[in-house]
């Protein structure tokens, strides 16, 4: 019998990603996702780690549910900013943009790093994405996975594609920014992808118990 197991987002892109590098194991699984559960409280993500907003999240909705449930939590860190956006890089720039839109909060994120880096030199820009991942059931946290991507944060956007923080955040090795890669080439290196893959095996060896 297959295993229902609720992916905590309601960003569709998200759930693409997942599925798609979640693979074989959709064999085993049967995934829900918030929106199949739309009287569920949101859980507030106001930890103050990565690690502990993905915790939460799994944990709070799988005791909602009664299901198995996955949460993500990811962000930018940067050396130069000490860390900063860190957990709150969706909702950095909140207070400087009036828009309720996405793209429009995005732009003003990276206007702001942009801003408080513009007299940091180009040695001191090194940064990272960092994603943590969580599969809990309502009794406790069965497997935990984390993944970065090494980058360093350019002067200026460059790129179309991807969201938030990609197109100021240049990877060296492919001297490009993540908004100029295709989703398929970003998955491949990016710190949820990555975070993903060391996830899968832990989750088909449980799914086998
Ligand atoms: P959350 O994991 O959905 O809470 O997202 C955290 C925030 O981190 C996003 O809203 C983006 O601002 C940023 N972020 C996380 N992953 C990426 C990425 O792959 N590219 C660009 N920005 C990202």
């Amino acid at each position: 019998m297959k295993r229902r197991i609720l992916l905590a987002s309601t960003n569709p892109g998200k759930l693409a990603e997942l599925s798609d590098l979640l693979g074989t194991v959709n064999e085993q699984v049967e995934w829900s996702c918030l929106k199949d559960y739309p009287d569920i409280p949101e859980v507030i993500e106001d930890g103050r780690t990565f690690i502990d907003n993905a915790r939460k999240k799994a944990l709070g909705y799988a005791k909602a549910t009664g299901l198995w449930t996955i949460a993500d939590d990811s962000g930018l860190v940067i050396d130069a900013l000490n860390g900063a956006p860190g957990v709150y890089s969706a909702r950095y720039a909140v207070d400087e943009c009036n828009s309720s839109d996405r793209k429009a909060l995005d732009t003003a994120n990276y206007k702001k790093v942009l801003a408080k880096l513009k007299d940091t030199p180009d040695e001191k820009r090194s940064a990272r994405f960092m994603c943590y991942l969580c599969l809990a059931s309502p009794e406790n946290v069965l497997i935990e996975t984390e993944g970065t991507v090494e980058g360093v944060i350019n002067h200026g956007p460059v790129g179309e594609n991807g969201f938030g923080y990609d197109p100021i955040f240049f990877i060296s090795s492919l001297n490009k920014t993540a908004a100029q890669l295709e989703n398929h080439k970003k998955n491949k290196i990016s710190h949820r992808g990555n975070a993903i893959r060391k996830f899968k095996p832990l989750l088909e060896n449980l799914l086998k118990e």
